[in-house]
């Protein structure tokens, strides 16, 4: 799962049934956001 710190602004892949605390991997900060993956919407061309 991905995650971006709200402190520094970087993405952390954090797999959080293997890790126990969220924290950043940078900072150290410990609260991050959910990034939801970029959904590829793909539309086909007539
Ligand atoms: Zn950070």
């Amino acid at each position: 799962m991905l995650y971006k710190c709200i402190n520094c602004g970087k993405e952390v892949d954090l797999d959080l049934k293997a890790a126990k605390k969220v924290q950043c991997a940078y900072c150290g900060y410990r609260i991050l956001e959910k990034i939801r993956p970029p959904v590829v919407k793909r539309v086909q061309a007539m």
